[in-house]
């Protein structure tokens, strides 16, 4: 069996001591071994970064971004090969994989800006013969933490941006799929950079606690579920460090009764049903104003849910692939089978989905839940999974109010033709990320990407502007070259031009 090793100061590296399996979802096989790395393995990384920190920060802005636009090139002609491997561990689609893949590069593309998203500001005769200026200076070493379920993507979020805001960089990717990630961060290295200034560090919550506690790295910016958000935020913070933590999320869609149906129910099935659910933007309510809609969307959706195309994400043409393990897969039904002990109406059972040629696979179908009510944990939980709730409201002003109440606020939207109800659920609806007619408004990469209440810990929002201020620090300068034989004497009020 093949072990997955680190990759640090640009070679790879086995580790020490102890290692977890990875499986292939679609197969339920153990395919190999990630190894879990410890404090001392987690050192080396720290100080491959520190030692490359000197020399990065002071290469050109525009040598960094040539780099990353070769990288964006490599990225390019290994398409079909990430794809693979992303589709292998994590079970999505490869079709899927392709589009988390296609975002990422967005990223590497906003980051080909450097030069010019670190130009800073100057203003010239602030005072006599004063001028001053704004730096965008680089933080150091900076670390990145990032979940299973776009081991490409998330995090594309955040190395390409902060190494070419000129710090260097430790990522710890999700231990369950870590293959396409390290694989990514090798075509780096192939693009010219230098050794050091991007490591990728394998591991479990040892890995974490040692980035976490190392007075070396300066900021964390991390992407999971909620508990482990608030966990590095608050443990990241105590220690002065700058955090960005993005958790869970619960994303309901509200149908109005004036929705284009057809197009609403198109859009439901690729956001409640795509990558399994496995989504931080996935849509698990749908939140339908009237009986009306309500009956006419369980009339039309549920053919199609029964006609999704499951089957190994490997092969092509399918809708769905399995979830991520068994235990993701034990999770989900679990919350399934909660669900009509609570009383919600199952409409659609995926619970005992087999997918011939793959029984070992790790498998739910699409299910769907009618007449759930808020005190349902089906509602207030985070299941990940491909599982839509349908709650009946029997007004905007209602339905608003259920989105206002619950923990999370990642994203949400609304299908409607009037104008009027849209325009009051973006200025109300206590949601970061919102679509009109749009199931998955997930920013593009030059505006930034985050969540409220509990689906964000910290000021500011991932990658685009928010990314770039996250990864510098301002440093204004107030410079002043008196005439050579000027004297002044010395003053005691305040300075100022008045
Ligand atoms: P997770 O929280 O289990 O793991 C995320 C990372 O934290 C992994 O690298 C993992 O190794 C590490 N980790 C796990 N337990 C830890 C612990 N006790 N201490 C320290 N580190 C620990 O999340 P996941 O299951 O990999 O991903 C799914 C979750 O991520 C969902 O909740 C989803 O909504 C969320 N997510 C959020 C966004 C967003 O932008 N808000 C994007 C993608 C995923």
């Amino acid at each position: 069996m093949s072990h997955i090793p680190h990759l640090i100061n640009g070679e790879r590296v086995a580790g020490n001591g102890r290692s977890a399996p990875v499986y292939n979802p679609s197969t339920g096989d153990s395919t190999s071994a990630v190894g879990l790395a410890d404090r001392a393995t987690m050192q080396l990384a720290i100080d491959a970064a520190k030692a490359a920190f000197p020399a990065w920060r002071n290469t050109p802005p525009a040598k960094r971004a040539q780099i990353m636009f070769r990288f964006k090139q490599l990225l390019e002609q290994n398409e079909n090969e990430i794809a693979a491997l992303i589709s292998a561990e994590h079970g999505k689609t490869i079709e899927d994989a392709v589009g988390e893949l296609k975002r990422g590069i967005e990223n590497v593309e906003f980051a080909c800006a450097a030069p010019e998203i670190l130009k800073g500001e100057y203003s010239r005769n602030v005072g006599p013969n004063i001028d001053a200026w704004t730096d965008l200076q680089p933080i150091g070493v900076v670390a990145g933490i990032t979940p299973f379920n776009f081991p490409a993507m998330v995090p594309l979020w955040m190395y390409p941006l902060a190494i070419v805001c000129g710090n260097c960089f430790i990522l710890k990717p999700s231990e369950r799929d870590p293959s396409s990630t390290l694989f990514i961060a090798e075509l780096l290295n192939q693009a010219g950079l230098p050794k050091g200034v991007l490591n990728v560090v394998n591991g479990d919550k040892d890995a974490v606690d040692a980035l976490i506690e190392a007075p070396e790295v300066k900021a964390l910016s991390f992407v999971g579920s909620t508990p482990i958000a608030e966990y590095i935020y608050s443990e990241g913070t105590k220690r002065g460090k700058r955090v960005q933590a993005l958790g869970g999320a619960k994303n309901h869609a509200v149908l109005m009764p004036d929705a284009d149906l057809d197009n609403a129910v198109s859009a439901l099935m690729g956001a409640a049903y795509g990558s399994c659910g496995e989504r931080c933007m996935a849509i698990s309510v749908a939140v339908c104003v009237g009986d009306q809609i309500a009956d006419a969307l369980v009339d039309k959706i549920v053919p199609q849910i029964q006609a999704l195309k499951i089957g190994a994400g490997t092969s092509c043409g399918l809708d769905m692939g399995p979830l991520v393990t068994a235990a993701a897969r034990d999770k989900v039904k679990g919350y399934i089978d909660a669900g009509v002990a609570q009383g919600a109406k199952l409409v659609v059972d995926g619970r005992g989905l087999v997918v011939p040629g793959n029984e070992n696979g790790f498998f739910v179908g699409g299910t769907l839940f009618d007449r759930v009510t808020p005190d349902m944990t089906i509602y207030t939980d985070e299941i990940f999974g491909p599982v839509l709730c349908i709650v009946r409201v029997g007004s905007l002003e209602e339905a608003m109010q259920l989105i206002n109440d619950h923990e999370y606020g990642n994203g949400t939207c609304i299908f409607t033709r009037d104008g009027e109800a849209a325009r009051l659920f973006c200025d109300e609806i206590e949601v970061g990320m919102v679509g009109v007619n749009v199931p998955l408004p997930v920013p593009v990469a030059y505006h930034s990407f985050g969540g409220w209440k509990r689906s964000l810990f910290g000021d500011l929002h991932a990658y685009g502007p928010d990314g770039v201020r996250f990864y510098t620090r301002k440093k204004a300068i107030t410079q002043r070259w008196p005439a050579r034989k000027s004297h002044e004497a010395a003053q005691f009020a305040f300075p100022s031009n008045g």
